[in-house]
């Protein structure tokens, strides 16, 4: 379609990716809930088993007709090149890991990530030969800079911290991973694709966990790899890319083939979805796609609410005797960083510090009346959660103190209620945390 292509973001995010006439011009992206697709004929099928008939499926590991709208959809609202929709946001995170690692190596990572995937970086993929260098501040970019080893496969950030919304500085450490011949890796879950599309910065890869606010209602887990197309994988450090393997190529033919000589630009995403959603088996249900297709049609009307709230919120808290610090990137608009990545708003997350002990901290949460308490954000209802003990339960206190994240912090994610609704809440729930 030549004119969505030209089309605004808010255009993109109801069309983009889905051709009506090619499902019995349903209005509503259908749901394919089906394990597998006929072949035809033995003719048709060796086409379809070896990629050369776009649009048809076998089997919906490989691929699924509901899900590939999301991932065309996602891909084009980025600016990327093609997308790989999976179970969870962690699984995103895994396989793009493994997928620039493979056979070892080193990634540089700042201490202030998701608990699970500090974790992960920490305990899990070590055992594996993928070793990481955590720095407290991702943007000391002459640390970073240091830190590339001959055995560096990536800079991997968050675009905006969890909790402490502290914003990676993406283009200058884009420059300096493509000067070393490494990539920029980034989890954009806090501000979405609609707040920031770090490929115009220069990323390379962008993952979501789309369980928050793409989806934006909390009701299933999901996530997303993005790729820009942009890198080289041919430049020496990345064999996985051009060391031949047996199912690119063609036996009958005497074909050998390696994911770059095949895929060229999108070898990195193709290797994805055939070495790791095909073996590991990570895979998105239909059904789950398609809540995220539905949620991501009201991205736009939802961030530009929240924003405003968690702004409102911020400025409460702010003024709270009960507050002892409110961490929010988006209390200053002047900010440097603000202002270059996210003029239309930091986004719905914001946490502050408590002036009291933990139990204060018990008081307030058990107090809140609209607020939940759940580990979650992105939803359409607003959340309140203790990180220390909750979603960053992970993280040794070393750690913990390192990055601010002490029993007293509390993170809310900001919803849709009215905003002097949720102030109220939390004026009556701060007085009774101290009574
Ligand atoms: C929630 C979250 C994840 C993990 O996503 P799941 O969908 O829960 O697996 C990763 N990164 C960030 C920043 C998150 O907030």
């Amino acid at each position: 379609m030549k004119i969505l292509a030209d089309c605004k973001f808010n255009t993109k995010r109801i069309h983009a990716g889905y051709r009506p006439e090619e499902h019995h011009y349903a209005s509503s992206v259908p749901i394919y809930q089906t394990a597998a697709f006929g072949l035809t004929n033995t003719t048709v099928a060796n086409q379809i088993v070896t990629g050369q008939l776009p649009g048809r499926f076998d089997y919906s590991r490989d691929g699924n007709p509901t899900v590939q709208v999301l991932e065309d959809r996602i891909a084009d609202l980025e600016g990327g090149i093609g997308a790989a929709a999976v179970a969870s946001g962690m699984s995103a995170i895994s396989f793009t890991i493994l997928n620039v690692a493979d056979g070892g190596g080193r990634i540089i990572a700042p201490i202030n990530i998701y608990g699970s995937t500090l974790d992960e970086f920490r305990n899990f993929f070590p055992t594996y030969g993928i070793n990481f260098d955590l720095v407290d501040n991702i943007n000391d970019l002459k640390q970073v800079e240091q830190l590339i080893k001959p055995d560096t496969k990536a800079i991997y950030v968050e675009s905006v911290a969890n909790p402490s919304t502290e914003i990676a500085d993406l283009e200058v450490l884009a420059q300096i991973a493509h000067a070393a011949g490494i990539p920029l890796i980034v989890d954009n879950t806090f501000p979405t694709p609609y707040l920031l599309r770090p490929f115009e910065y220069g990323a390379d890869i962008v993952i979501y966990s789309s369980t928050k606010g793409i989806n934006g209602h909390g009701n299933t887990l999901s996530g997303l790899i993005v790729d820009h197309g942009k890198f080289d994988w041919t430049n020496g450090r990345f064999p996985q890319f051009t060391s031949e393997e047996f199912i690119l190529g063609d036996e009958q033919r005497k074909v050998t083939a390696s994911f770059s000589s095949k895929f060229g630009s999108a070898a990195f995403i193709k290797r994805i979805r055939m070495k790791y959603i095909r073996l590991l088996g990570s895979v998105l249900g239909p059904i789950d796609a398609y809540f995220v297709l539905l949620g991501l049609e009201t991205i736009a009307e939802r961030l530009d609410k929240q924003v405003a709230s968690t702004e409102k919120i911020a400025q409460f808290l702010v003024k709270n005797p009960h507050v002892k610090q409110v961490f929010y990137s988006g209390l200053d608009p002047h900010d440097r960083l603000v202002k270059k990545y996210l003029p239309q708003g930091v986004g719905s997350i914001l946490s502050f510090e408590l002036a009291g002990n933990e139990e204060n901290v018990a008081k307030l949460i058990d107090q809140t009346q609209i607020f939940s308490y759940l580990p979650n954000i992105g939803d359409a209802k607003s959340l309140i959660v203790n990180p220390a003990r909750t979603t960053h339960r992970e993280v040794p206190a070393e750690f913990r103190q390192r990055t601010g994240l002490n029993p007293q912090l509390i993170r809310l994610s900001i919803g849709l209620e009215d905003v002097d609704d949720l102030i109220s809440d939390l004026n009556q729930a701060l007085a009774g945390a101290f009574k």
